[in-house]
């Protein structure tokens, strides 16, 4: 017979203990993240431009490590992700011990949370701030501070000034998704020196690769510098890994230990470790992946403006486009209309940002689809 320890809780009607296992309070008042839609009903080509992936795919050297990897598929991976911590150390210039790999970025972003936040703390970021950091951190029962912007754009002010006494963990997405927009160094160093040295400041490089502004620094040299900043990359946008799942982070080792002691211990397939080496190891493929962006970023700026549409000046591989509130040219609308014509896009609903869709920079031909298409939907306006 097993003996209650304590009294049995009194249940009410309503009590959720006697619908069976709950999960831990706040877990229930998560709204899940919803990923970009990859299907549509129409039956001709399809363009996805709602993921932020990479516009040319991935490096044919990860291709061939990726199917090199099929060779071992029985054998555990190496859990220390070791010949990929040295190769991402020899690129970037940083020591492999420093370094932790993840099942993607968002993998590290969780552990982050769960290594740092308990119930009643709280992380902090900015009002339109990538929204898996607000679901990591809730999943732990923290709460999410939202700081105000000025134009979209994360203000370090309004950031230090959510901090409380119960901040742990501050997140910013430098350049922001699904925003675009980025600071400069010395505002991340402004921000930096405003906080407490209890709370990490996390910067999350997602989309550094594709930054060219000497202005910009993604994190490392702030990293070196202090004992609690990290920084987070990831192999899924520049590098077209998003399948295998796959980014990393560079911190303090204090941090870099504490995150290794609560990981899975085999958390990165030897496919991603395998493809992310040859990945990293085709920089060729990386600039030219760049260029790509930044000229059909500007083609599509320049014509989505010239269709009358209000377009955030992004810098990364995606755009922000604010459409206007009249019937049957409302975000939602346009969203619906070119859906039905094979092009997918991206919501912002959950960001608040309803008047806004996401569209990603593609492949050349996905570009041009979605431009012919918003230039046959708003033919008013005069089309350079
Ligand atoms: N950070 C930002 C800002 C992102 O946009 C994304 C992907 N959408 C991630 C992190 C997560 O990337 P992954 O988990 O694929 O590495």
């Amino acid at each position: 017979m097993v003996v209650p320890l304590s009294p049995p809780p009194l249940l009410s009607t309503d009590d959720p203990v006697s619908a069976g296992p709950m999960p831990r309070p706040g877990v229930l008042a998560i709204d899940p993240y919803v990923g970009g839609k990859s299907k549509t009903v129409f039956d001709g080509q399809v363009y996805k431009l709602s993921s932020n992936e990479s516009a040319l795919g991935a490096s044919p050297h990860a291709v061939d490590a990726y199917r090199s990897a099929a060779d071992t598929l029985a054998l555990y991976p190496d859990g220390g992700a070791t010949a990929l911590r040295e190769k991402i150390a020899e690129i970037h210039g940083l020591d492999p011990a420093h370094l932790i790999c993840g099942a993607g970025s968002d993998e590290i972003l969780q552990l982050l949370c769960r290594g740092y936040l308990t119930d009643g703390d709280n992380s902090v970021q900015s009002a339109h701030g990538f929204l898996v950091y607000a679901l990591a951190a809730k999943a732990c029962g923290a709460e999410v501070h939202f700081a105000p912007e000025t134009d979209l754009r994360a203000d370090v002010d309004a950031l230090l000034g959510a901090v409380d006494d119960r901040t742990r963990l501050i997140f910013l997405a430098n350049p922001n998704n699904p925003t675009g927009t980025w600071l400069p160094a010395h505002e991340i160093e402004r921000l930096h020196d405003g906080l407490r040295n209890d709370i990490i400041l996390v910067l999350d490089a997602a989309y550094a690769e594709y930054m060219d502004d000497k202005a910009y620094e993604a994190g490392a040299a702030l990293v070196k510098a202090h004992d609690n900043v990290v920084m987070t990359r990831t192999f899924s946008k520049i590098y077209g890994l998003g399948a295998l799942r796959l980014g990393w982070a560079y911190g303090p080792p204090a941090i870099i230990d504490a995150l290794n002691r609560i990981r899975g211990p085999f958390n990165v397939s030897t496919a991603a470790q395998s493809a992310g080496v040859a990945a990293m190891g085709d920089q060729a493929f990386v600039r030219e992946n760049r260029a790509h962006n930044t000229s059909e970023r500007a083609i599509m700026f320049q014509r989505l403006q010239g269709l009358g549409l209000s377009v955030v000046p992004s810098a990364g591989n995606f755009l922000l486009v604010r459409f206007p509130d009249e019937v049957g040219s409302r975000a939602q609308e346009v969203h619906a209309w070119l859906m039905e014509r094979g092009v997918i896009v991206r919501t912002m609903d959950a960001y608040g940002l309803t008047d806004y869709l996401r569209i990603s920079v593609g492949p050349s031909d996905a570009n041009r689809r979605v431009l012919d298409l918003l230039t046959e939907k708003f033919p008013g306006e005069s089309a350079p």
